[in-house]
């Protein structure tokens, strides 16, 4: 298939990473985030930490807007189902997520609620016209890729006179999220986050473009490289970090060329900027409170917007203690830190939310990782032929 197979084939890999290997300075540690959750989906399932010196060093960010989610949001969800009585619409993994209490929108469906799964905004849009007694509320939640579609919904409700219809407005951005981890004290003071280069979003840059990075690399004197979602890419975009860190540079880098560019998708940027305005701060689970990093719908929609339109309780959650998914949003800890890795917490039993979605570093270390002992004796294109079988 024209853009996979060619950025999947392991000699070419082979050939990367070995020249990684030569370009890695002796003595030098490189350690480079990928901010985005479809980075540690790949890394993990094609293996390339396998492929990599023991210089370079992966962690993994906060990029999956599904476990980023703190338990309030996804209690307002549940209440919204339960106690409101509307047709609750999500995308799939959000119906698997823990909230308080163990509970999930799926449970509370089990329970009554009437919850469903779409595929699209458009799919919630149609709920409403079918059901104009009900009262239709979509959990929109998502970085600026899933934005767009919202904003769409929204107006096309408007512009057919839809009156069911709300959407509980969870959107983030990711620049804010970049700046709380590169302002926070484990990489400012303590320096127990050694952060040497960014592997940036791809499916985020392909709607705001890699403009935005351009302030972090200057700012923080941290180099980003935008990469595709193929191992390699990833490993080419490793590679472009390595040159960075080694010539002293710290600049936005683009990978990814066949589909982002500097200035992204002006469409899709236009429509976001009609629809919604940043809220003043926003909950990240791991992050806390980041100041201007989550969107809410504008005044000119309110009769779109689900918290306007019901009173939810104000509420304050807290994490399950043995879940690390806070410190591994951080990126300051790994999934094998934690004690319910793969006994108490699985995929088919997640107890965080980085257990449930494919992107959340758990569920990715859970799927790929824990075969390491076994693959690292294969070679790197075995390992990426056996991922792809
Ligand atoms: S939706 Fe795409 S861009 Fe957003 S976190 Fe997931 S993989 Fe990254
Ligand atoms: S393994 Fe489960 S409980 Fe542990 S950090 Fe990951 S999601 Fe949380």
């Amino acid at each position: 298939m024209k853009y996979v197979d060619e950025f999947r084939d392991g000699q070419l890999a082979q050939e990367l990473a070995q020249k990684i290997k030569r370009e890695v300075q002796p003595g030098r540690q490189y350690h480079l985030m990928e901010f985005c959750g479809g980075h540690t989906h790949a890394i993990f399932r094609y293996g390339i930490p396998d492929l990599l010196p023991p210089e370079v060093k992966m962690i993994h960010g906060p990029g999956c807007p599904v476990c980023v989610l703190p338990i309030v949001r996804i209690d307002s969800a549940i209440e919204l189902a339960m106690d409101h009585g509307v047709i609750l619409c999500t995308y799939g993994d959000m119906m698997r997520v823990p909230g308080s209490r163990k509970m999930s929108l799926l449970k509370a469906k089990a329970e009554g609620a009437d919850v469903r799964m779409v595929y699209s905004t458009l799919d919630a849009l149609a709920l409403a016209r079918q059901n104009p007694e009900r009262e239709v509320v979509f959990f929109a939640i998502g970085f600026e890729t899933t934005t767009p579609p919202t904003a769409m919904a929204i107006q096309q409700a408007e512009r057919l006179g839809i009156k069911n219809f709300s959407v509980f407005c969870n959107h983030v951005l990711t620049p804010s999220a970049i700046s709380t981890i590169l302002e926070s004290p484990e990489v400012r003071e303590l320096g127990t986050l050694p952060l040497d280069g960014f592997v940036g979003p791809a499916h985020v840059s392909t709607v705001i473009g890699s403009q935005p990075y351009e302030y972090f690399a200057e700012e923080y004197q941290s180099p980003v490289v935008i990469a595709g979602f193929e191992p390699l890419d990833v490993l080419q975009a490793i590679l472009m970090l390595v040159r960075q860190i080694n010539e002293g540079r710290a600049e936005v880098e683009n990978e990814f060329t066949r589909a982002v560019s500097r200035d992204g998708n002006l469409k899709a940027k236009r429509i976001v900027a009609d629809t919604f305005e940043m809220r003043r701060e926003f909950e990240w689970r791991g992050l806390g409170m980041v100041p201007y990093s989550g969107l809410k719908i504008k005044a000119r929609f309110a009769a779109f917007d689900a918290e306007k339109r019901f009173t939810l309780k104000r509420r304050s959650a807290r994490e399950n203690k043995a879940c690390e998914c806070p410190a591994i949003l951080r990126g300051v800890k790994t999934p094998r830190d934690c004690k319910l890795f793969g006994t108490v917490c699985t995929p088919e039993n997640p107890i965080g939310s980085c257990m449930v979605s494919s992107e959340g570093a758990c569920a990715a270390h859970y799927s790929y990782g824990r075969y390491r002992d076994h693959l690292a004796a294969d070679t790197p294109s075995n390992l990426i032929q056996k991922s792809e079988a």
